[in-house]
Protein backbone atom coordinates (compact mmCIF):
# COMPACT_ATOMS: atom_id res chain seq x y z
CA UNK A 1 0.00 0.00 0.00
CA UNK A 2 2.36 2.68 -0.86
CA UNK A 3 1.10 4.16 -3.99
CA UNK A 4 -2.59 3.50 -3.04
CA UNK A 5 -5.06 5.45 -2.02
CA UNK A 6 -6.35 6.01 1.63
CA UNK A 7 -9.27 7.84 3.15
CA UNK A 8 -8.74 11.17 4.18
CA UNK A 9 -5.87 11.43 1.56
CA UNK A 10 -5.63 13.99 -1.41
CA UNK A 11 -6.17 13.53 -4.47
CA UNK A 12 -6.90 15.71 -7.82
CA UNK A 13 -10.31 15.29 -8.90
CA UNK A 14 -13.31 17.03 -11.26
CA UNK A 15 -15.05 18.98 -9.51
CA UNK A 16 -18.67 19.38 -10.64
CA UNK A 17 -19.18 22.70 -8.85
CA UNK A 18 -16.14 24.40 -9.78
CA UNK A 19 -15.57 23.03 -13.00
CA UNK A 20 -12.31 22.76 -12.61
CA UNK A 21 -9.78 19.88 -11.85
CA UNK A 22 -8.40 20.60 -8.41
CA UNK A 23 -7.21 19.05 -4.82
CA UNK A 24 -9.64 16.92 -3.20
CA UNK A 25 -9.80 14.76 0.02
CA UNK A 26 -10.94 11.12 -0.79
CA UNK A 27 -13.96 10.25 1.67
CA UNK A 28 -14.80 6.73 0.54
CA UNK A 29 -12.53 4.33 -1.59
CA UNK A 30 -14.07 0.97 -3.31
CA UNK A 31 -10.82 -1.09 -5.09
CA UNK A 32 -8.40 0.88 -4.25
CA UNK A 33 -9.70 3.58 -5.83
CA UNK A 34 -11.78 6.84 -4.65
CA UNK A 35 -15.21 6.71 -5.22
CA UNK A 36 -16.27 9.53 -3.40
CA UNK A 37 -14.53 12.68 -2.38
CA UNK A 38 -14.81 16.53 -1.11
CA UNK A 39 -13.25 19.50 -2.60
CA UNK A 40 -10.81 21.41 -0.64
CA UNK A 41 -11.68 24.80 -2.39
CA UNK A 42 -15.72 24.66 -2.32
CA UNK A 43 -16.33 21.77 0.06
CA UNK A 44 -19.02 20.12 -2.03
CA UNK A 45 -18.89 16.32 -1.96
CA UNK A 46 -19.10 13.98 -4.86
CA UNK A 47 -18.33 11.46 -7.27
CA UNK A 48 -14.45 10.68 -8.11
CA UNK A 49 -14.06 12.19 -11.39
CA UNK A 50 -10.49 11.90 -12.99
CA UNK A 51 -12.03 13.57 -16.42
CA UNK A 52 -14.19 16.20 -16.73
CA UNK A 53 -17.72 14.21 -17.71
CA UNK A 54 -19.98 17.60 -19.12
CA UNK A 55 -16.64 19.03 -21.12
CA UNK A 56 -17.06 15.87 -22.74
CA UNK A 57 -20.93 15.87 -23.39
CA UNK A 58 -20.57 19.24 -25.12
CA UNK A 59 -17.93 18.12 -27.60
CA UNK A 60 -20.37 15.72 -28.48
CA UNK A 61 -23.09 17.77 -29.20
CA UNK A 62 -21.10 20.45 -30.99
CA UNK A 63 -19.81 17.68 -33.31
CA UNK A 64 -23.04 16.67 -33.91
CA UNK A 65 -24.29 20.03 -34.82
CA UNK A 66 -21.21 19.82 -37.43
CA UNK A 67 -22.19 19.76 -40.80
CA UNK A 68 -22.85 16.19 -42.16
CA UNK A 69 -20.45 14.83 -44.98
CA UNK A 70 -22.28 13.11 -47.67
CA UNK A 71 -21.20 10.19 -46.81
CA UNK A 72 -22.10 10.06 -43.03
CA UNK A 73 -26.02 11.38 -44.14
CA UNK A 74 -25.78 8.04 -46.54
CA UNK A 75 -24.39 5.96 -43.89
CA UNK A 76 -27.48 7.32 -41.80
CA UNK A 77 -30.20 6.65 -44.77
CA UNK A 78 -29.16 3.23 -45.41
CA UNK A 79 -28.62 2.28 -42.17
CA UNK A 80 -31.85 2.98 -41.39
CA UNK A 81 -33.65 1.75 -44.19
CA UNK A 82 -32.28 -1.36 -44.15
CA UNK A 83 -33.09 -1.80 -40.70
CA UNK A 84 -37.10 -0.80 -41.36
CA UNK A 85 -38.87 -2.23 -44.28
CA UNK A 86 -36.53 -2.17 -47.15
CA UNK A 87 -33.97 -4.63 -46.63
CA UNK A 88 -32.80 -5.31 -49.98
CA UNK A 89 -31.93 -3.03 -53.02
CA UNK A 90 -33.59 -2.88 -56.18
CA UNK A 91 -31.31 -3.20 -59.19
CA UNK A 92 -31.45 0.17 -61.03
CA UNK A 93 -33.13 -0.24 -64.30
CA UNK A 94 -34.11 3.07 -66.51
CA UNK A 95 -37.44 2.09 -66.91
CA UNK A 96 -38.38 1.04 -63.50
CA UNK A 97 -40.10 3.36 -61.17
CA UNK A 98 -38.31 4.33 -58.13
CA UNK A 99 -39.80 6.38 -54.92
CA UNK A 100 -38.73 8.16 -52.37
CA UNK A 101 -36.74 6.09 -49.58
CA UNK A 102 -36.32 3.67 -52.07
CA UNK A 103 -32.55 1.60 -51.85
CA UNK A 104 -30.89 0.90 -55.10
CA UNK A 105 -28.12 -0.92 -56.59
CA UNK A 106 -26.67 0.72 -59.46
CA UNK A 107 -23.75 -1.03 -61.09
CA UNK A 108 -21.87 1.84 -60.91
CA UNK A 109 -22.17 3.87 -58.01
CA UNK A 110 -22.93 1.00 -55.92
CA UNK A 111 -26.06 1.48 -53.12
CA UNK A 112 -28.15 4.88 -53.75
CA UNK A 113 -30.96 5.58 -51.50
CA UNK A 114 -33.69 7.78 -53.36
CA UNK A 115 -33.96 10.67 -51.66
CA UNK A 116 -36.21 12.67 -53.98
CA UNK A 117 -38.43 12.62 -56.94
CA UNK A 118 -37.13 15.63 -59.37
CA UNK A 119 -39.36 14.91 -62.55
CA UNK A 120 -41.56 11.76 -62.99
CA UNK A 121 -38.44 10.58 -64.98
CA UNK A 122 -35.67 11.85 -62.79
CA UNK A 123 -34.58 10.78 -59.06
CA UNK A 124 -32.29 12.43 -57.16
CA UNK A 125 -30.41 9.66 -55.34
CA UNK A 126 -27.69 9.50 -52.66
CA UNK A 127 -24.78 7.70 -53.09
CA UNK A 128 -21.93 7.12 -51.42
CA UNK A 129 -19.98 10.02 -52.87
CA UNK A 130 -22.66 12.13 -53.04
CA UNK A 131 -26.00 12.97 -54.70
CA UNK A 132 -26.48 11.94 -58.33
CA UNK A 133 -29.59 12.75 -60.50
CA UNK A 134 -30.91 9.24 -62.27
CA UNK A 135 -33.33 8.59 -65.07
CA UNK A 136 -36.83 6.33 -64.12
CA UNK A 137 -39.66 5.73 -66.50
CA UNK A 138 -38.42 5.83 -69.61
ZN1 LIG B 1 -15.15 22.50 -5.84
Amino acid sequence: MTNGYSVGGDVVSWCTKCKLELGHTIIAIVDNKPVKVKCNTCNGQHNYRSAPAEQKKSTAKRAGRKRKTPEEIYNEHVTRLSSENVPVARKYRINDNFTVDDLIDHPKFGIGVVMAIVKTNKIETLFKDGPRLLIQNQ
